[in-house]
């Protein structure tokens, strides 16, 4: 199934997970270990991201065709125009479709560790609209059928774009070169997402919008990630997790039940669905679904 077919109806709200590739092969090993349990949640589909670099990209494919082909579970692969040029990206094309993957997240991809700026690859692209261009294109010279695209879409706006109207301005670009859905990056207060959706309608963006939740694992790991992507930490969420600085299991009682509130409020406003960001563990989200279930 494509992501589109996922939304045609909204009937029920749409669960989606995301799983990053392990770098060593001891993380590997783990991740295979928790992969059937994840898929025992029954999330609609199941998302891979796309390593900056290196070995981890072949684990992409290699974990995506797993949960399709061993698990009979939807899945896509997050592809990037880091280090790619278009005949490069062309054959990893090719392998995903291959493979009987469906789904594509299309991304720009981050600059090197320590660079301000994406320098577009020789040959490559600078920004994900080109690369969505480019999958549209290469599906029509290979008279495949249409795959379904995903982009991503910043409720507190991409670090580098100037202010929000910009990031959505650039936005509309990936929507009109032809991705199916936006999901988001991970916010901690559904207020942007509100705010969020209200400015992608008004320039006239149609496609669904899935919002992007991330349960905390621990009080340092969410401020890593937060400093990266730019998304902010409400003040009164900010004080319980101080207060669980050095207490992870604290830290991750707070971020299940941020997690919940959030979805459930999400859920209630009528979002499309929720695409968690699981870490490549069952643990919290397990208890996740079991109270949004309920
Ligand atoms: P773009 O949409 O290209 O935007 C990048 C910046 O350029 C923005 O500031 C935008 O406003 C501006 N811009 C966009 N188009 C234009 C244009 N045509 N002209 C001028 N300016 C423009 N990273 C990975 O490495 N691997 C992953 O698997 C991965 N998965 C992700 C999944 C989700 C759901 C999200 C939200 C992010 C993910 N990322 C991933 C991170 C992502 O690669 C970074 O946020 C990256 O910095 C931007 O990628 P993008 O696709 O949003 O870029």
């Amino acid at each position: 199934m494509r992501f589109p077919d996922y939304f045609k109806d909204g009937r029920k709200p749409i669960i989606s997970f995301e799983i990053f590739p392990p770098k060593t092969d001891k993380a590997m090993e783990i991740l295979l270990d928790e992969l059937p349990q994840l898929v025992a949640l029954h999330p609609d589909y199941i998302t891979v991201t796309y390593g900056a670099m290196g070995s981890t990209r072949e684990r992409t494919l290699e974990i995506a065709s797993l949960i399709k082909n061993r698990y009979g579970m939807e899945t896509a692969c997050h592809l990037t125009c880091v280090g790619a040029s278009r005949t490069e990206l062309d054959e990893i094309l090719k392998r995903i479709l291959s493979a009987g993957i469906q789904n594509i997240v299309a991304l720009r991809g981050d600059p090197p560790r320590g660079e301000e700026t994406f320098i577009p690859p020789p040959d490559g692209y600078s920004y994900a609209n080109e690369l969505v261009d480019h999958i549209r294109r290469f599906e029509r010279q290979m008279g495949r059928e249409r795959i379904g695209i995903a982009v991503a879409g910043y409720p507190e706006k991409h670090p580098e774009a100037p202010n929000i109207e910009v990031d959505i301005a650039n936005l509309k670009r990936k929507v009109e070169s032809g991705s199916d859905i936006i999901i988001t990056q991970l916010f901690f207060d559904n207020a942007f997402f509100f705010s969020f959706v209200k400015r992608v309608r008004a320039v006239g963006i149609t496609v669904p919008i899935i919002p992007g939740l991330m349960p905390i694992l621990s009080a340092k790991q969410i401020q890593r990630i937060t400093s990266m992507c730019g998304s902010s930490i409400p003040p009164d969420l900010q004080r319980e997790l101080d207060a669980a600085a050095d207490d992870d299991e604290k830290a991750n009682e707070i971020g299940i039940r941020q997690c919940i509130r959030q979805a459930q409020e999400l859920i209630r406003w009528g979002a499309p669905g929720i695409h968690f960001y699981v870490l490549n563990k069952s643990t919290c989200i397990r208890q996740i679904m079991e109270a949004l279930r309920r």
